[in-house]
């Protein structure tokens, strides 16, 4: 691997940890000068990049470079003239390497169309899908079919890193490839939020309403951001109204489901709960397997079948956690240039998730039996008595809500149980919190004390 690789790779990890603008800010015209007996030397383009790096940044960038090899021992910022970084390396993470840079555009935005905001790197073709994903994706599908029709809105939940956004551009990207002439319109929530504020300030409301009443298929990604901004919300209300009376396809995302959504107005969760609500979990084995392949094969590398069944079954995470654990394999394997050891491996897996599954469940479990006064271990019995089953069913509501943990995962932590029991009991719970308010005011104390 030379420096620029190595760069690249510690770059790829680095971005997908800090905002786009801290990102586009500390690392822009940023490059590895030269290695020196374990000590990499970073040039930087000025003594406050090199000081910043240094105060922010350098622990997480010795970790990600002894993650790679345990030989590098340290790294050392050195100011570099302009003109020898001029024009080279911008920084981009190995799977964004061509095309222009420009330096106004935050790193991911590169392939931003700016009429529509879709980046034509999200396709359903670069996408896993599996039973994580599948109600999702078939819902997408219906509505690229019968936009306007066949589910509106359709309302996409799920945690982060599990492929909301790639699953909302692609509808975009797809019906435009289409080319039915239907105008498509992908914005992030807070960027929605920004143009209307700028349109109060300009009093240009009116072409604010303009602009947004004209497409066709009008996708909103994590509408969560807009909690207690009750006038975005109102407008974002009346912009829903008026696209549905039209026939308009409304597709948005959140990090949670509508009806756990705080600082919402009741009238605009009741909008994003009208037409089909799907969501999105952790990726069950069988997908996790799949992902780690496609991954593998972007990265023009390969690994041993039992090596890949060996990540899949020691990991349960996000598919973005997957991508970090996979990139960091494939550089120091090429980096040592050799295959690398299951110790090695299970080395990477260690330093890059953050043990919180686990510690959840746990704690799911802790906090519901506390509160409902039982004992931990009855929650695991076969048991049917009515003081046992309404907090098993919670937790496991919980659990799969809050925690995305897939039902199958779920009915194994809880003694062995079938898939079909958990989504029974999680549809329970989900259905006495539309009419039950003391359910639902003893749900909110056990995630307040989560
Ligand atoms: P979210 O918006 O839910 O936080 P993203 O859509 O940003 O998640 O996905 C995180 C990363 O994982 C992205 O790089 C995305 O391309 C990738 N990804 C997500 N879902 C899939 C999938 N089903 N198959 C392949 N890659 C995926
Ligand atoms: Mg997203």
């Amino acid at each position: 691997m030379d420096n620029k690789q190595l760069w690249d790779s510690v770059l790829a990890e680095i971005e997908v940890s800090v905002s786009k603008a801290n990102f586009l800010t500390w690392f822009k015209n940023t490059k590895i000068v030269k290695q020196d007996n374990g000590i990499i030397h970073v040039g930087v383009p000025n003594e406050f990049v090199k000081e910043w790096l240094l105060s922010k940044y350098d622990r997480q960038i010795l970790k990600i470079f002894r993650n790679i090899s345990e030989n590098i021992r340290g790294v050392e910022y050195i100011i570099v003239s302009l003109s020898s970084t001029r024009g080279i390396e911008n920084p981009q993470s190995p799977t964004h390497n061509t095309g222009a840079f420009t330096p106004e555009l935050p790193l991911n935005d590169l392939y931003i169309n700016r009429e529509d905001n879709l980046n034509p790197r999200y396709t359903f073709d670069n996408m896993v899908i599996g039973a994580f994903n599948e109600l999702a994706h078939s819902a997408t599908m219906a509505v690229i079919k019968h936009p306007g029709s066949a589910y509106n809105p359709l309302f996409i939940h799920g945690g982060t890193g599990l492929g909301k956004t790639h699953l909302a551009q692609a509808i975009g990207n797809q019906i435009k490839s289409m080319k039915t002439g239907k105008k498509v319109y992908y914005t992030p929530a807070e960027k929605f939020a920004i143009d209307y504020l700028n349109s109060v300030q300009n009093r240009s409301m009116n072409e604010f309403k303009e602009k947004y009443r004209r497409y066709d298929v009008f996708i909103m990604d994590d509408v969560q951001f807009m909690a207690s901004k009750e006038r975005t919300q109102e407008e974002l209300f009346h912009l829903f109204n008026a696209l549905y009376e039209n026939n308009k396809q409304v597709i948005f995302t959140s990090d949670k489901h509508p009806n756990l959504l705080h600082g919402f107005e009741d009238r605009l969760k009741s909008r994003f709960g009208a037409g089909m609500i799907v969501d999105i979990t952790n990726p069950e084995y069988e997908a996790r397997v799949s992902i780690i392949q496609h991954k593998l094969k972007t990265s023009n590398f390969s690994l041993q079948p039992d090596m890949i069944a060996f990540i899949a079954e020691s990991i349960e995470c996000s598919v973005r956690e997957m991508e970090g654990i996979v990139n960091s394999i494939v550089c120091q394997a090429r980096f040592k240039n050799r295959e690398l050891s299951i110790n090695e491996v299970k080395m990477i897996i260690k330093n890059s998730i953050v043990p919180k599954k686990t510690a959840s469940v746990k704690d799911v479990i802790r906090v519901v039996s506390e509160f409902y006064n039982i004992e931990e271990a009855s929650l695991f019995e076969k048991t049917r008595k009515k003081e046992i089953v309404k907090p098993r069913q919670i937790a496991m509501y919980i659990l799969r809500e809050d925690f995305s943990i897939s039902y199958p995962t779920i009915g194994e932590k809880f003694g062995g149980r079938d898939h079909t029991t958990v989504i029974h009991s999680c549809d329970k719970v989900k259905n006495s919190i539309k009419t039950n308010s003391t359910l639902t005011d003893e749900l909110e104390q056990i995630r307040a004390l989560l």
